[in-house]
């Protein structure tokens, strides 16, 4: 009997509609046919493979990066009755797993890429019944994306010797280099990429060049009213902005990977609920947090990528009401990042720079930043959004950026 997927949707998720490009991607699975997609961070990637696991016969094999992001996933499946288990150095049930596994009793199940590529989980699962390969975080396959992971290039021997198994790649972040490089690698045909819209219209970009960023942020944040993260670049940096920013009344909270755990997870909590707070953090601040309603998200200084600045201001407006993005920019901040590139292996510089020119575009250009942020993405948007900083008051001449081309020509 085919599976009644919509009833599925509905039932086991609680969702009365696909969204986007969901329900292309689950349509591909079900018909066997192997699928790159790449949705942005929200668009409800894991529902494309969770919904096929239960579809399916079989197990859906989920390979991810990290421990805490299979729990959390493994916690909302199994929250909505789905039988899940992980596979992780601090499971202890392993045992029971591989059983459960073997028996036909598990509809998904997490393991990292270190423990997939391996031979022990290949021969269990050759005792097991799969369903599915899912690779979350695709593109950490590739040198050229910014989370490269070698052992994501040993799973290509486990695909293939399940060759009537699909396999899905998932990731929110691949410019064309990355895709290539996943398509490759895991061996998916290119006409089974499906690429998902990356545009947030409702959020404002601007750009500033910075010139006095503590007076510049007060401004912001009195000008901003809702709850707001300003993201620094080191933990020193959030500890004094937060301090000049304490003396415009706003309440004021920071978050870096230096504070103790039960600091940490109270200023994130009070964070989610207020109204009008000011987060100061460093990046670590913002992976998995749901908080609809921030209104502005800032950058004091350079983001490592374009990805990372999407990712990062794309915390801003989920709700879909409107929201900023303000990026504060100094020529020092390419010196650095070029005297970072320098102290790399070679064989990581090539990419790094490529990243740095991108953000050299991005905050050196006077035109739509909508426009070249969609395009790092493979988009093809118009030439002006009517929502950024230079849409708005197109600038008359492009001045204070020969700084910036100078450090960018190595
Ligand atoms: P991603 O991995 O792409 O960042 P997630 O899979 O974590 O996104 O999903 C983001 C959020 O969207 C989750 O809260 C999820 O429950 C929700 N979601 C996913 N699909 C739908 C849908 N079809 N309708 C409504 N909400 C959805
Ligand atoms: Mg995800």
């Amino acid at each position: 009997m085919r599976p009644d997927i919509p009833a599925l949707l509905h039932d086991v998720f609680g969702f009365p509609a696909f969204r986007g490009v969901q329900e292309q991607v689950v349509g591909r699975i079900m018909e066997g046919r192997p699928t790159l997609a790449i949705m942005p961070t929200g668009a409800g990637k894991s529902l494309c493979y969770q919904l096929p696991a239960v579809a399916l016969d079989g197990c859906c094999v989920v390979v991810s990066p990290l421990i805490a992001l299979m729990h959390d996933q493994l916690r909302a499946a199994q929250a909505v009755g789905i039988r899940a288990a992980s596979l992780t150095s601090v499971d202890a049930d392993w045992r029971e797993t591989q059983d459960r596994l073997r028996g036909g009793d598990l509809d998904l199940l997490y393991v990292a890429p270190e423990r997939a590529s391996g031979e022990g989980f290949r021969s269990l699962l050759r005792s097991a019944r799969v369903a599915l390969f899912a690779i979350d975080e695709a593109h950490c396959v590739s040198e050229w994306g910014h989370d490269f992971r070698p052992d994501y290039r040993l799973l290509r021997p486990l695909l293939d010797e399940f060759p009537d198994v699909p396999r899905l790649a998932l990731t929110a972040t691949a410019d064309a280099h990355t895709r290539e490089d996943i398509l490759v690698q895991l061996g998916i045909p290119r006409d089974g990429m499906v690429i998902a819209g990356f545009d947030r219209p409702n959020i404002r970009y601007a750009v500033h060049a910075r010139d006095g960023l503590p007076r510049q942020l007060a401004d912001l944040v009195a000008a901003s009213p809702g709850p707001g993260i300003v993201y620094a670049q080191t933990r020193a940096a959030t500890e004094k902005l937060a301090e000049g920013l304490e003396r415009t009344g706003r309440p004021v909270r920071i978050y870096h990977a230096g504070l103790e755990p039960q600091q940490r997870a109270a200023n994130q909590a009070a964070f989610i609920a207020s109204e009008d707070m000011v987060m100061v953090a460093t990046i670590a601040f913002g992976m998995g947090i749901d908080k609809p309603d921030v209104r502005f998200v800032a950058h004091a200084g350079l983001p490592k990528s374009i990805e990372g600045y999407y990712q990062e201001s794309g915390r801003a407006g989920r709700d879909g009401e409107p929201a900023a993005a303000h990026l504060f920019w100094g020529a020092e901040d390419f010196a650095r990042a070029r005297q970072r590139i320098g102290e790399l292996e070679p064989t990581r510089q090539q990419g790094e720079r490529a990243r740095i020119a991108a953000l050299g575009a991005l905050v050196e250009t006077g035109t739509c930043r909508r426009a070249i942020l969609l395009r790092h993405f493979g988009e093809s948007p118009p030439a002006t959004c009517g929502n950024c900083d230079n849409c708005l008051a197109p600038p008359d001449s492009i001045d204070a950026t020969e700084t910036a081309r100078k450090y960018l020509s190595a």
